[in-house]
């Protein structure tokens, strides 16, 4: 890290000491509204927005070190720094008119309003681009049918930016995005189902929901453009795997430490000593690819695909094996809610199913390898 780097990491984690743990602690029934309004106060959120509307500027890799650094001490934080930056507030950063820009991202930046992406369906998983969700524009309005599901902290946001088709092509370039906002008519969601890390994801219900024209983000023939800004949404929650990783493994090392079995310390045995070595190369080996795929986005912000793959398909099952290994060292008592490490699992075993699969990271890494278009489809030779 550069000395600039290094402040704002420090920066970030004396906030959590000083103020935001205790908000954390103390447990309030609205605590992610709370830490929103503390988190814009202490400039930690919009790290990567653009300064004119009310963001911190920071380039890409700056905002990734902050993310970890929050995600290692409370993911709550790591949370909520990667959706207000990395998260779906990127597309309207980069997508968006004037308007959008002033309205939504500088909401994001202030800590009033939050956002959540609408991608996944009930047929459309790891297929995405077999969505069927219609946006149908009819005069000033935009019409919107159909269903998603698995939508993250759709409890904690106000508007989500709907992935969906304009035209009926039934290609990829049909598809393009709303914004929608929760209080519109017409637009429901469930109660959520609790997912191994304590987080409720969400069914969205579009029944001729009628929003605003003004409120298309892209309309059609943009599937591609939307996925590349969605890489660096990608980076964002690779960096809060990094981050559970590191503070799991953090953990570990003093533990072994402390911990004492057969009259020495269990960090005496090289056994112990072979793990903690295979964490940390892996630590390494994760940060590198992830930091490499955000240096290399340079201004536009825009991580290269492949690059951003590779730091994916590698740091999911790093990060879960760090994690496994860390709660293994700490023998049963890694294994009680008394001890953070099966919550740290929880939350990285995630991340080789959201944001694309594990799989279908390496099937974009093998299609640049070869060469060759990744076309999943079963084509149909009769
Ligand atoms: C914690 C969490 C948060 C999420 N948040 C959101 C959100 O905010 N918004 C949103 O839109 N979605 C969200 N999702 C949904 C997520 O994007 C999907 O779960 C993901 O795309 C996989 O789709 P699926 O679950 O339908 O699995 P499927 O596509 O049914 O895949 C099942 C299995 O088949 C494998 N598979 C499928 N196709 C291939 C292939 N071509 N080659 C090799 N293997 C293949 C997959 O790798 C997987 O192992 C979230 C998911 C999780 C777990």
């Amino acid at each position: 890290m550069t000395e600039r780097q290094q402040e704002l990491v420090e920066a970030a984690e004396q906030a959590y000491h000083r103020r935001l743990r205790k908000i954390i602690e103390a447990k309030p029934a609205d605590l992610v509204d709370r830490l929103r309004v503390a988190m814009a106060e202490q400039g930690l959120l919009g790290l990567n927005m653009p300064e004119a509307y009310g963001g911190q500027g920071l380039p890409l890799l700056d905002t990734l070190l902050v993310i970890q650094r929050l995600q290692a001490c409370d993911s709550a934080l790591g949370a909520l720094a990667h959706r207000t930056s990395t998260g779906a507030v990127g597309a309207i950063a980069v997508l968006g008119t004037e308007e959008q820009k002033k309205k939504y991202v500088a909401g994001v930046c202030e800590g009033r309003i939050g956002i959540s992406i609408g991608i996944t369906e009930p047929e459309a998983g790891s297929a995405a681009t077999a969505m069927k969700t219609r946006a149908r524009i009819d005069g000033d309005s935009v019409v919107i049918d159909g269903k998603k599901q698995f939508v993250s902290f759709v409890d904690h946001t106000h508007y989500t930016v709907v992935y969906c088709r304009f035209g009926t092509t039934g290609k990829a370039s049909d598809i393009g995005a709303v914004i929608v906002p929760h209080d519109t008519p017409g637009f429901s969601r469930s109660k959520g189902t609790m997912n191994m890390a304590d987080e409720l994801l969400f069914e969205l219900y579009f029944d001729n929901c009628r929003v605003p024209r003004e409120n298309v983000l892209i309309d059609g023939n943009a599937f591609g453009r939307l996925i590349s800004v969605y890489n660096a949404e990608r980076l964002g929650s690779i960096s809060r795997m990094l981050g559970s990783a590191q503070a799991s493994f953090e953990h570990a090392v003093e533990y072994t430490r402390t911990r004492r079995q057969f009259g020495q310390e269990i960090a005496d045995f090289q056994g112990v000593q072979w793990m903690l070595a295979d964490m940390k190369v892996k630590l390494e080996a994760a940060q590198l690819l992830t930091y490499r795929a955000a240096a290399n986005a340079g201004a536009s912000g825009l991580p290269v695909a492949v690059e951003t793959s590779m730091a994916k398909a590698y740091t999911a099952i790093a990060a879960k094996e760090i994690c496994d290994d860390a709660l293994q060292l700490h023998g049963a008592n890694g294994y009680t809610r008394e001890y953070p490490l099966a919550h740290r699992y929880a939350e990285v075993r995630g991340g080789s199913i959201y944001g694309g699969t594990v799989q279908i990271h390496k099937n974009m890494i093998a299609a640049a390898i070869l060469q060759r278009k990744n076309n999943q489809w079963k084509r149909n030779d009769s």
